[in-house]
């Protein structure tokens, strides 16, 4: 009886937090009104905005999203299991999804779920939900990290909401192609090691690209979780880019 109370405790205040941070939740002011970020954890999040919503790289189970409204749009960026899980993926595609992915996600992916995709290559654009969604590279640049990220698989995102250009990096170094992004509002870039890239790669590269606003995510690696404090410190305040940390990684039992 006890050990049922303190479990029910514990669930009701896991709810609560989840339900304060989706109230207070990271918000940016578009043309259509506030952009909601909903981290869920590490390559995976959710934004809502007007009654639309679009979750990027839905992997860990549907459970993860059912507080949240059903997607409208989803886009994939790669092959891995931190972004790509088909399991998820039944569980929480409806009738009006949209799924964007690149070609080699098309190929992993059950049949049942590739027919329900629109496959993008890297450099392509299209119309998905009414917003224009450019498929951008992500790539390793390392000799020894090319075994994780061939160029021209995975896509990195930019997403144009309510006039605001958000970019999704995906798993990816400092390439060429990030650092020649322009009018980026919003920019969520990777920094984990051995996979993608360390934070002075990763601040290098927005100090040269000059997102708005920068969201470190997906920056945990094999030797733990990369210093997002000292990337902050290393962006700096010229240029004017503002660095946003957010709880990527919730507590787990
Ligand atoms: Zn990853």
């Amino acid at each position: 009886m006890k050990t049922a109370s303190i479990a029910l405790t514990l669930l009701l205040s896991a709810a609560g937090a989840f339900a304060a941070d989706a109230i207070s939740g990271e918000r940016i002011a578009t043309r259509e009104g506030e952009v909601v970020i909903h981290p869920i954890e590490h390559a995976t999040f959710v934004m809502t905005w007007g009654g639309k919503t679009l979750y990027i790289d839905p992997v860990g189970g549907a459970a993860r999203f059912k507080d949240l409204p059903p997607p409208d749009l989803i886009l994939i960026t790669d092959i891995h299991g931190d972004h790509m899980d088909a399991a998820t993926l039944q569980g929480v595609v409806r009738a009006q999804t949209t799924v964007v992915a690149p070609p080699a996600v098309a190929e992993k992916l059950p049949a049942q779920l590739r027919e329900r995709l629109t496959v993008v290559p890297n450099g392509m654009a299209l119309l998905a939900m009414g917003l224009e969604v450019h498929a951008v590279p992500m790539y390793n640049l390392t000799a020894e990290r090319l075994k994780f990220h061939d160029k021209g698989r995975g896509n990195g995102y930019v997403v144009v909401i309510g006039g605001k250009r958000f970019y999704i990096s995906g798993d990816t170094e400092d390439i060429p192609e990030m650092r020649a992004l322009q009018d980026i509002d919003v920019a969520f870039v990777c920094m984990n090691l051995p996979y993608t890239m360390t934070v002075e790669q990763a601040a290098s590269a927005v100090r040269e690209f000059k997102p708005a606003i920068v969201y470190p995510y997906h920056y945990r690696g094999t030797g733990g979780m990369s210093d997002v404090e000292k990337f902050k410190a290393l962006v700096g305040s010229e240029p004017a880019v503002e660095v946003r940390l957010l709880g990527w990684y919730p507590a787990r039992d």
